[in-house]
């Protein structure tokens, strides 16, 4: 992201809430044009069946945690929610399984490398280092606690549907698609289960993965999935408890470092919040205790993410006042605590 920044009046800082509901509108608004201005970036072609979306396509959505959304553009198309699945997914592990389990089998580094690396896994002694990667995600999946595979991937869509706060379903064309063609993310699975980090089938575990992949999402779902990991757990259009709030706390610091992959670093310094990507195009964008931001544009920058979506979600972080690095002067009295002793 090298241009001009976008030109925002007013710009608001992390603490406090959302402006009012006229003014969210008219930022998810001014988010999309702005987005919209780029026609930068390819659709993702490894998975045959995301080469036929319409580049297009673009839409915002803005939600937050008393349960109101925004939307702008083509926020309620269905697409492929791919990696994003990966930080709900990881999100619904610790709730089972805790920190400390999780932490210890997956990590929480960042590996610097692309997300289908290989080499990634074979420099950390076959560690799978964070579970945004296809590696700590396949890992991941695996750790979804059942009797079966089948039962695992109804635990993984009845989580990810607790998200969003509606049934999501699958969609069987691109599950197909990956399925004929995810060689690497099998071996991927297999170089796990040489190096002991995989208990179970590698091969069934990539396939839930893919399924969990597979799942249709919109924008405006990716709004409320962020939001309720902005809201302690809850979501906030249901009223549901998802996950605890240490666990939607312990999600939100994993994405801050590993959620965009090998540009991590550059997303948290520019946008200041943590988000997850996907190759369909989504991104998801949480701003803990006041909301979640979705977006999907198909066009991708080199490491797979969302042009458009990665520009809308900065202009909303701006325009919103939700970089959580970004402070104000605290207004108050006499300073008591002076240098050299209180004055
Ligand atoms: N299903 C995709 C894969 O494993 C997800 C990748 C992504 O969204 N970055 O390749």
């Amino acid at each position: 992201m090298t241009d001009a920044e976008p030109a925002v009046a007013g710009q608001r800082v992390s603490t406090g809430s959302l402006p009012g509901w006229d003014d969210v509108e008219r930022l998810v608004d001014e988010a999309y044009r702005y987005g919209l201005a780029s026609v930068e970036g390819d659709i993702a072609t490894y998975i045959p069946r995301l080469a036929q979306v319409d580049p297009e396509l673009f839409g915002v959505s803005v939600a937050e945690v008393d349960g109101a959304v925004h939307t702008a553009g083509d926020a309620d198309v269905a697409f492929s929610i791919q990696s994003i699945s990966k930080a709900f997914v990881y999100a619904l592990v610790c709730q089972e399984l805790g920190h400390e389990l999780v932490r210890e089998r997956v990590g929480v580094n960042n590996t610097g490398l692309a997300f289908n690396s290989v080499v990634a896994i074979e420099l950390n002694d076959g560690h799978p280092m964070n579970p945004m990667v296809n590696a700590g995600a396949i890992a991941t999946t695996a750790l979804v606690p059942a009797a079966s595979a089948e039962e695992r991937w109804a635990r993984i869509q009845d989580g990810l549907s607790a998200f969003a706060g509606r049934r999501l379903e699958l969609d069987g064309e691109v599950y197909t698609s990956e399925a004929d063609t995810n060689q690497r993310n099998r071996a991927i699975g297999t170089l796990l289960q040489a190096y002991g980090r995989i208990d179970q089938d590698p091969l069934a575990a990539v396939d839930v993965y893919t399924r969990q992949c597979s799942l249709l999402v919109t924008a405006a779902d990716l709004a409320v999935m962020g939001a309720t990991l902005a809201d302690g757990g809850v979501n906030p259009v249901t009223g549901d408890r998802v996950v605890s709030a240490e666990v939607a706390r312990d999600t939100l610091a994993v994405l801050a470092s590993t959620g965009l992959y090998e540009r991590s670093g550059e997303w948290l310094f520019e946008i200041g919040l943590p988000g997850k990507s996907g190759v369909a195009g989504g991104i998801v964008t949480v701003s803990p205790g006041k909301g979640g931001i979705g977006v999907f544009s198909p066009r991708l920058d080199a490491a797979g993410n969302s042009v458009r979506g990665q520009r809308a979600t900065r202009y909303l972080a701006r325009a919103l006042g939700l970089d959580v690095f970004a402070s104000d002067v605290h207004e108050h009295g006499p300073y008591p605590y002076q240098r050299g002793g209180v004055a």
